[in-house]
């Protein structure tokens, strides 16, 4: 049976999709959010919140942030090492069924209706509505947006995101003896030159370690074993693992549609995950920031075209992606050099603190390299 009709159904209650229903919820609009797995859900991430996507938040994580971190310790195929701190918080540590939970509440609170254990199917839009059904439901409102993540089934039945650039990230959370945890008090751990193209990361989680490795999909072979490097080369191989899964990392490349009649993506749904790092929460947020007045505007209008926010996106996001791409290349074909100039160059490490913290952009990085911004933008080719 077809039930009540709203103004707009959200697919996904990740970042993207509960800051989407906060926003639009308090603009007035009617949303229902629909989410397939049952809530708080766990989801394979190395939650870590830059101080840059904590802050467009506007909402305080410190419930739910397990640990602050200030410093970094990078290693180099498993011999070569340094550690570097910052005088301020750069990452904020949190579990995402504890932070998402977060954004759901505050969504559901300004009026947004949440049901869990209920995936969107398939989608059907026509001239005036568009219907999501679920196994048991059909759902009808004015606009559908998919923010189910890098699978998103909205993007399929709309046609779009075809062809995305993929990577892999694989995740496990990780207890360790006491001695072995408090070393990583307020430190990260980095180790590169394991896979072509990706990292090894220590997040510390206050009681436990979450342990991962990401990179290209052409190295997904590889990811098993390089996170076994990287027990080896932060000395953890004694730890107990669970929860060892992979999922996706979509990027996006210029022009690729993220919305059409009726519908638009957000997040890893629109492939907005960062290619050099893998950070996708704060493009998440933004994307559903940037989402929320056009569709309280196309709502007003009665109009189909949600346009504005591809350009809105393309605008302020992609600049930072297609600069990310161009150093994710560079970090692919000489990850020593990297590791060297980080670990011998302090303004170097302070503009990735910067970048951390989101007082320097990749943009902005890019043009203080004038006049060699040009060979940056060859690498992004
Ligand atoms: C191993 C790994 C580590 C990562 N570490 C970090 C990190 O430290 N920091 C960071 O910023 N980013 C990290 N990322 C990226 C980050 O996890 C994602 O970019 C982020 O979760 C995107 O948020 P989202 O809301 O778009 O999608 P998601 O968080 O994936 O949420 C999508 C939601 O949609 C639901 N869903 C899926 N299909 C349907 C359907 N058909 N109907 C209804 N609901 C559906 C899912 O259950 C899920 O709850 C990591 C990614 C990986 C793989």
């Amino acid at each position: 049976a077809t039930e009540r009709f709203y103004d707009v159904i959200v697919a996904g209650a990740g970042p993207a999709g509960a800051t989407l229903g906060y926003e639009l919820a308090r603009r007035g609009v009617s949303v229902l959010l629909l989410e397939k797995e049952k809530l708080p859900r766990y989801k394979p991430c190395a939650g870590g919140i830059t101080v840059k996507a904590a802050n467009c938040l506007g909402l305080d994580i410190a419930p739910v942030t397990r640990s602050v971190v200030r410093g970094v310790r990078v290693t180099y195929k498993g011999h070569r090492s340094f550690t570097k701190w910052y005088d301020k918080p750069l990452i904020f540590m949190v579990m995402r069924d504890e932070f998402d939970d977060l954004l759901v509440r505050r969504a559901q609170e300004a009026g947004v209706t949440v049901i869990d254990n209920e995936a969107v199917c398939r989608i059907e839009i026509s001239s005036q509505t568009v219907k999501a059904a679920t196994a048991g439901k059909t759902l009808e409102s004015r606009i559908i947006v998919g923010a189910d993540g890098a699978r998103s089934a909205v993007a399929r039945d709309a046609g779009l995101m075809r062809g995305v650039d993929l990577g892999m990230g694989m995740e496990a959370e990780t207890s360790v003896a006491g001695e072995k945890l408090v070393q990583w008090d307020s430190l990260m751990g980095l180790d590169l030159g394991q896979i072509r193209g990706g990292y090894g990361w220590v997040f510390p989680k206050k009681d436990h370690l979450s342990i991962g490795v990401g990179g290209p999909l052409r190295q997904v072979r590889r990811l098993r074993s390089g996170y076994r490097a990287v027990l080896k080369s932060c000395d953890l191989e004694t730890g107990s693992v669970s929860r060892l899964r992979s999922h996706y990392l979509p990027v996006r490349r210029k022009g690729m549609a993220i919305q059409s009649k009726r519908c638009l993506l957000l997040g890893d749904a629109a492939g907005l995950v960062d290619p050099l790092t893998g950070e996708g929460i704060h493009h998440a947020v933004r994307s559903a920031q940037l989402a929320a007045p056009v569709i309280h505007r196309c709502l007003q209008a009665d109009s189909p075209d949600l346009r504005e926010y591809e350009d809105a996106v393309d605008r302020e996001i992609m600049p930072e992606l297609t600069a990310a791409r161009g150093l994710a290349r560079l970090f692919t074909w000489f990850p020593g050099l990297c590791f060297g100039l980080v670990e011998g160059h302090d303004r170097l490490w302070r503009a990735c603190c910067r970048l951390l913290r989101g007082e320097e952009t990749y943009v902005s990085i890019k043009q203080r390299l004038y006049p060699f911004e040009g060979l940056f933008d060859l690498l992004t080719i």
